[in-house]
């Protein structure tokens, strides 16, 4: 496959862009070579600035769930366009999507539309910092909230410990406000909350993780920190940014039947437009400004192409057929992934939930980030390649999600699993350290 235009940009990219990218996991870094700049894509289809053509398992790392330049989703788009593309000042398509948010997912009375996951996360901590007038926040290391301060603080696989800033920037007390504590570690939150638990303003969650590669919990962990955060009357943060409306039309909290005070959602809500939301509790909710004196704004919030682009996908989404739809062909995936690396004799563990999709280069459990780190890497980079020469975009990491989308079809599976057999003979009969 023939990469030179892609190659030549990225040159381009990387004297005026740090690195090239606008995210750090575009750029390839952990599986090497040189990342694909993407001309035009639709449906499960992305074509690259070289002519090559992908079956793509990132799909924009999550929102696109109805595939890539939906037919609906982009009427709507042009059609808020020739509207305006801003205003400044209230839409009715707001409130529509807030009354679809809210008849979709369990826990939220009232929502916020922000721009992005990372707002949301950020902003539905300082409300519940707000409402309970406290400081610590518990969060799970590995989990991923975007990259706000607080959350960017991952100290390790310690049972209990006060967080290193994982990123330089951050300072101290950030730092010392952030409690870390392994995934799936409900022992480790009770002596959190046992220890601290007068301070604690909030516990934030993946319910299932997706920025570690995909993790899930273990039967008692939800229900812990349901019970400990009722117990210390401090907030529980669910993080439905990747999950919501993917696993299942209200998200996790729905599948596993846990109900949250405040949920962040992004990705599918904008249907591939910057949104970010955040909502939960009417009490709790009525905080925010101008309701409450909990400031939160956004010059773009509740942006008209992105409302219109939220409303057609999550519409899109109410047809009966499209979860079952989903959750077999995530199956399909995750059965079939799990077939060829056992024929290879790849040591693995595999799962699905709806359309998100995980594999790990290890013998398993998963159950958290240490877990997940004993993964082979390198041969994860190695397979990544292999894919690409055939045509399947796969995450480009080992640490991320994979994602379906209705665009997706059995016989889109069948060929990539084909093709991860193909690529494994190669990646087995090739010398170590060729791609
Ligand atoms: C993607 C993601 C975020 C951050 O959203 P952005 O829109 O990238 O800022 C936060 N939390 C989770 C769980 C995510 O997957």
């Amino acid at each position: 496959m023939n990469h030179a235009k892609s190659e030549a940009a990225f040159e381009r990219a990387k004297r005026v862009i740090p690195g090239g990218v606008n995210s750090p996991v575009r750029a390839f870094r952990s599986v090497g070579g040189t990342p694909v700049f993407v001309r035009e894509a639709n449906g499960c289809m992305l074509v690259d600035i070289d002519g090559n053509a992908y079956i793509d398992y990132v799909m924009s790392w999550g929102p696109l769930i109805l595939g890539h330049a939906n037919p609906l989703v982009i009427a709507a788009v042009r059609d808020a366009a020739e509207r305006g593309t801003s205003f400044g000042a209230p839409t009715e398509a707001e409130t529509e999507l807030a009354e679809l948010v809210i008849s979709m997912v369990p826990s939220i009375e009232k929502v916020r539309f922000c721009s992005s996951g990372t707002e949301a996360t950020m902003s539905a901590l300082r409300l519940a910092r707000g409402f309970t007038g406290r400081s610590k926040v518990i969060k799970f290391a590995g989990c991923y909230h975007g990259h706000g301060d607080a959350f960017l603080i991952s100290a390790g696989s310690g049972a209990l410990t006060n967080g290193v800033p994982d990123s330089p920037g951050i300072t101290e007390g950030v730092a010392r406000d952030t409690i870390v504590i392994d995934y799936n570690d409900a022992q480790g939150v009770w002596n959190a909350f046992a220890r601290y638990g007068e301070e604690i303003a909030a516990v934030i969650v993946e319910p299932y993780v997706g920025n570690m590669g995909l993790v899930l919990p273990l039967p008692d962990f939800l229900p812990a920190l349901r019970a400990a955060c009722t117990r210390y009357g401090s907030v529980l943060i669910f993080d439905e940014v990747m999950t919501g409306f993917r696993v299942a039309p209200g998200g996790v909290q729905e599948r596993e039947g846990i109900t949250p005070d405040l949920t962040t959602l992004g990705k599918i809500i904008g249907g591939g437009l910057p949104v970010g939301a955040f909502g939960g509790r009417g009490d709790i909710m009525s905080r925010l400004s101008p309701e409450g004196p909990v400031y939160q704004a956004g010059t773009l919030s509740g942006n008209p192409l992105a409302m219109a682009a939220g409303l057609a996908t999550l519409r899109g989404l109410q047809n009966p057929k499209v979860y079952p739809h989903l959750e077999e062909l995530g199956l399909r995936f995750a059965l079939g992934m799990s077939e060829v690396l056992t024929r290879h004799s790849v040591p693995h563990v595999a799962a699905s939930r709806g359309s998100m999709v995980g594999f790990f280069l290890t013998d398993g459990p998963v159950t958290n980030v240490t877990d997940a780190k004993r993964s082979d890497t390198a041969l994860y980079g190695r397979f990544f390649h292999a894919m690409l020469d055939r045509g399947v975009y796969l995450a480009p990491s080992q640490f991320e999600a994979g994602f379906l989308s209705t665009a997706h079809r059995q016989l889109d599976v069948d060929r990539t699993l084909e093709m991860a057999d193909a690529a494994l003979t190669a990646v087995f009969a090739a010398p170590r350290g060729s791609h």
